[in-house]
């Protein structure tokens, strides 16, 4: 017998009032009872990001609404700075070169957050730059940036301000308008609670303006024509449907916690996860932790992909190791979505049964008793 915790970065796990809603026939995408749910969905993802700017949604996964941002935003030659220091840093490196976007790198070790002050500076020395391309949470790392300071620098430029939010949402603190966020880029399968398989972007006035005279080809993912279709409550091309329905319901969920108490409510569980993890002797990898997971150093004479199968195949706890270098070096417990108090407690437990099944020196209930402390306070 198997009970599985997802604990892991994306996808993660889903509400039952969700799956429920999911399971019920298929209606038509052409009609009006889809689109009266759809607008909903519209009109519900802009109070989770904070905007009032139009979200468009995308059958895609998240890499998707990246990918609409650059071709519709630039053209061949311009320049984008792009924020790395991790795997999804280097997702928006990845596209813009795809596309012949002269990519600039703010290079990082793994870990590290960015300075805005280095952002401001790549500004004011070229003032081509089109387009800065940042992440909320880079999941590989579990870093937060300082997106509030950084859209303070943008917003003074004629670049346009993109962020990838796609854990972070619904986890971190995001406020896509307060923020100077000219596009907000999110996923279904992290702290929007839906299984893989949507992804969205907030358009601003100056994307918008910015996004007529990008010369990048693009079809699939043409904005203008999901604004046209949003005038007739659809999307261009048939949306999935299901997960849609699935939204609906995972976003009454949200506003009936209200969007504050979701991002307090992930706040204490990273708090929680961070005593647990120091009270059993570990370090946090991330110089600033993101709320969405946490990245763990894996303690020396520890192998890091033996811990990770321990907790998964003997406690069935499924965490996230590390990506390219960091394999073995760390692992990622994430808290990100339908997560609460238990989730923690159990992520924990297993953590320090799986550890001493390694060897490494455990007080049993050490950890978990740290994070008790912070859950019951
Ligand atoms: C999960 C994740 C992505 C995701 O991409 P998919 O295309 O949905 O696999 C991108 N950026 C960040 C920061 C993520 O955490």
């Amino acid at each position: 017998m198997q009970k599985i915790f997802l604990l892991t970065p994306g996808p993660t796990s889903v509400p039952p009032e969700v799956l429920s809603a999911q399971s019920k026939p298929i209606i038509h995408h052409r009609t009006v009872e889809y689109g009266e749910i759809f607008m909903q969905v519209c009109e519900d993802l802009k109070y989770v990001f904070r905007t009032n700017n139009t979200v468009l949604v995308f059958t895609a996964s998240g890499t998707g609404a990246m990918e609409s941002a650059i071709v519709n935003l630039l053209s061949a030659g311009d320049k984008a700075l792009v924020v790395k220091g991790g795997k999804f840093g280097e997702r928006w490196a990845g596209i813009c070169e795809a596309y012949g976007v002269k990519m600039i790198p703010i290079d990082m070790e793994w870990g590290d957050a960015v300075d805005p002050a280095t952002v401001k500076a790549h500004l004011d020395k070229d003032k081509d730059i089109k387009a800065v391309c940042t992440t909320l949470c880079e999941t590989s790392t579990g870093v937060l940036a300082d997106i509030k300071s950084i859209g303070e620098i943008v917003k003074n430029t004629p670049a346009v301000l993109l962020v990838d939010a796609i854990s972070g949402l619904g986890a971190c603190e995001m406020q896509t308008d307060n923020w100077h966020v000219d596009v907000c880029v999110s996923g279904s399968q992290k702290g929007l609670m839906i299984p893989p398989g949507l992804a969205f972007a907030s358009v601003s006035e100056k994307a918008l303006k910015m996004s007529e005279s990008s010369t990048l080809p693009k079809y699939y993912y043409r904005w203008s024509d999901y604004f046209k279709s949003l005038g007739k409550k659809q999307t261009p091309w048939t949306p999935a449907v299901s997960l849609v329905v699935g939204l609906a319901e995972a976003l009454k969920l949200m506003k009936a916690e209200g969007i504050e108490n979701v991002i307090a409510r992930h706040a204490k569980l990273a708090e929680a996860a961070r005593a647990g993890v120091k009270a059993l002797g570990l370090e946090l990898f991330p110089k600033v932790p993101a709320d969405a997971l946490t990245a763990i150093k894996v303690p020396e004479g520890i192998d890091g992909v033996k811990l990770k199968n321990m907790l998964d195949h003997k406690y069935d706890i499924k965490v996230a190791g590390g990506q390219a270098h960091l394999k073995g070096k760390i692992i990622r417990i994430a808290h990100l979505g339908y997560a609460n108090y238990t989730d923690i407690v159990v992520g924990i437990a297993a953590l320090e049964m799986s550890l001493a099944d390694l060897g490494y020196k455990v007080e049993m209930g050490k950890g978990v008793k740290a994070a008790l402390e912070v859950l019951h306070s």
